[in-house]
């Protein structure tokens, strides 16, 4: 049988096997990779519904990475979800009228462990099979940049460098990421913006001899390997919360920004999982909120919110979506991204029973902070929240909804007191960072200056 391969969005170059899609991360044509077929799994439900958290990976993923070895995929799942530190790695707990989903148990209380953790994994068998090394390069406004450190940490033949704009990251995100200090591991702080960050990275990226002289990776959410981790969850929440409920059919809530997250919710439903509805929540940042509402997808400008991890201009995942849309058309995607790219917007036609969008301002995230903690005892972080007053818009008696958290409140301690008005929310790792030793070198927002800095790294430390 011929393995699963991976197509561009834009419909260049020839499709690749798993791991090469890994590695390569974004298409050489600008399209993001999709897989040929999705595997329609509904004659395996039943026989899934009792696996452990580990073992549903495993019979997810492997259908997706089959040029993976059998036993090195169950060794690198296993390694990747022990360092959650809940025993159902991500637990469903009732709260009100939802079901909250915890993907926040990971090293550092953020959902992105759940892919960035298996995605260091998975880097590393590839590089012990290739010989090859990787030098990942990201640009971060907070979380993605500790989640993607601490999957790379002390790992053989890769090196990290995290550009993050000094000053302008949370206190507590920069010290998540600065007290990490295996040798493979290098922050920046960079005398800028997120945005010059971004673009010093997209730059370097751009610079093809560079590229591929230190063998550049991305482990942005553009990289399948991050949806393809996500998809996992949507099925153990379902399990749970059918076997409790006896619910057929469930919904999900999930918190957005750029479609990544939301994106592994619908593949899942394309497989076959009974999901009938996809609630997609943004903050002020409401550009696919206004899409799923009206069709016309625009940029504004970015508004600073409580739920920064959400604060986005353009959904880097969104494209992905586009091609479903088009059928997997992929000369009507490209012609899409390229009217989005000269005018700035894009206007489709209706034709989405799956996704509902709604948005939550910061008055509103407040409030549902309040109301679950004063209500039910439940402390949700700034995101969280924004899924789960949206959730309330959507609730079905007949499908119970499920809300993605994806933070754990204590990463913003300000937004809960703000909502509070108490100090309620700690965690012994973020607590024990105050006292930790730091490392962080500091640049000018130049992309030669950074350029240079990763040249002479690379050649002093051998990975
Ligand atoms: C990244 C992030 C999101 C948004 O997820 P997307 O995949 O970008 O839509 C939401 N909440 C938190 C806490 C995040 O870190």
């Amino acid at each position: 049988m011929r393995g699963m391969r991976y197509v561009s969005t834009r419909g260049g170059g020839e499709p690749l096997p798993f791991c090469a899609t890994v590695l390569t991360g974004l298409a050489r044509d600008g399209g993001l990779f999709l897989p040929e077929a999705i595997p329609d799994v509904r004659d395996r439900l039943a026989a899934w519904s009792q696996l452990s958290y580990p073992a549903l990976a495993y019979e997810i993923l492997r259908l997706y990475a089959d040029d993976v070895p059998a036993a090195a995929l169950r060794d690198m799942i296993d390694r990747s979800y022990a360092t959650f530190r809940a025993p159902e790695v991500t637990p469903v707990v009732a709260a009100g009228d939802v079901q909250i989903l915890e993907l926040f148990h990971g090293p550092t209380l953020a959902f992105k462990d759940v892919a960035l953790q298996f995605l260091g994994n998975l880097f590393e068998h590839i590089l012990a099979r290739t010989g090859g090394e990787l030098n990942i390069v990201a640009a971060t406004s907070g979380d993605t940049g500790s989640a993607a450190i601490h999957g790379v940490r002390g790992r053989r033949r890769m090196r990290i460098f995290v550009l993050h704009p000094q000053g302008r990251v949370s206190p507590m995100q920069e010290r998540q990421m600065t007290s990490v200090l295996d040798a493979n591991v290098h922050n920046l702080a960079v005398g800028g913006t997120f945005d010059d960050c971004q673009n010093i990275v997209k730059a370097l990226f751009n610079d093809l001899a560079f590229r591929d002289r230190y063998h550049l990776g991305a482990v942005n959410s553009i990289n399948w390997a991050r949806v393809l981790a996500q998809i996992v969850y949507y099925f153990y929440a379902a399990f749970r919360v059918q076997e409790r409920t006896g619910a057929r059919r469930v919904r999900f809530s999930v918190p957005t920004g750029n479609f990544g997250d939301i994106f592994a919710g619908f593949v899942a439903q394309r497989m076959g999982l009974p999901i009938d509805r996809l609630v997609l929540a943004t903050n002020e940042n409401d550009i696919l909120a206004r899409f799923f509402d009206t069709g016309v997808y625009q940029t504004g400008a970015v508004a600073p919110t409580l739920s920064p991890s959400m604060d986005i201009q353009v959904a880097s995942n969104f494209e992905r979506y586009l091609y479903y849309r088009a059928n997997g058309g992929a000369r009507q995607v490209s012609r899409w991204m390229a009217e989005f790219q000269l005018a700035g917007r894009l206007v489709l036609p209706a034709g989405d029973d799956l996704i509902r969008a709604g948005r939550c301002d910061t008055a509103a995230t407040l409030a549902t902070i309040r109301k679950y903690w004063t209500a039910h005892r439940y402390l949700l972080d700034p995101h969280s929240a924004v899924g789960v007053y949206v959730a309330g818009q959507h609730l079905d008696p007949s499908a119970p909804m499920i809300c993605l958290a994806t933070a754990h409140p204590a990463k913003f301690g300000d937004a809960i007191r703000q909502a509070i008005g108490e100090d309620l929310a700690h965690h012994p790792i973020l607590d024990a960072l105050a006292a930790l030793p730091t490392r962080c070198a500091r640049l000018p927002a130049d992309r030669a200056a950074v350029a240079g800095w990763i040249e002479t790294s690379i050649s002093g430390s051998p990975a």
